[in-house]
């Protein structure tokens, strides 16, 4: 397969998600982490993004809540190619509602190559990565090829 590249600048596109159980870790880390979060652009599912709102004391990008199409909303910022940048603490213990949901988003997450984290160590090392503070190539697979697919349909 063929690839492509996008330029992601410094200032990127990062999007906070946090299942229930998984919010007092994710308000920890963000505080930790203040000053470099606010050097970029933040958004979040509608509960997360509010607690964090509070704790950071910014103002944040919230959509809906994940099991309201919060986590479907953040898929189609990636497939629109509007985040870099994810940090996902979801719930492993805990079945959910919006599993299905869970699911495309990080789905979505791979098809276009978004730096994901899922736990808050893979959170940590992605945070103190110097590319935070510099432009990075992404590197897309061309899905052109994809969009020519020969189906065979009759005429
Ligand atoms: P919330 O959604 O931030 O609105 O709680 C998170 C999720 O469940 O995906």
């Amino acid at each position: 397969m063929e690839y492509k590249k996008m330029i992601v600048g410094r200032r990127k596109k990062i999007a906070l998600v946090a299942h229930d159980n998984k919010k007092s870790e994710m308000i920890e880390w963000a505080k930790f982490n203040r000053e470099m979060l606010l050097r970029h652009r933040i958004c979040g599912t509608g509960t997360t993004g509010k607690m964090l709102e509070k704790e950071l004391g910014v103002e944040i990008e919230r959509l809906q809540s994940g099991p309201l199409g919060g986590d479907q909303q953040i898929g189609a910022k990636i497939a629109d190619g509007d985040i870099d940048f994810l940090v996902f603490f979801w719930d492993p213990l805990e079945p959910l509602p919006h599993d299905p949901d869970i699911k495309a988003l990080l789905r979505m997450a791979v098809v276009w190559n978004i730096p994901t984290a899922c736990n808050r160590s893979t959170a940590d090392f992605m945070i103190s990565s110097p590319l935070m503070d510099s432009d990075y190539e992404r590197i897309i697979p061309d899905y052109d090829e994809y969009r020519k697919r020969k189906l065979g349909l009759s005429k």
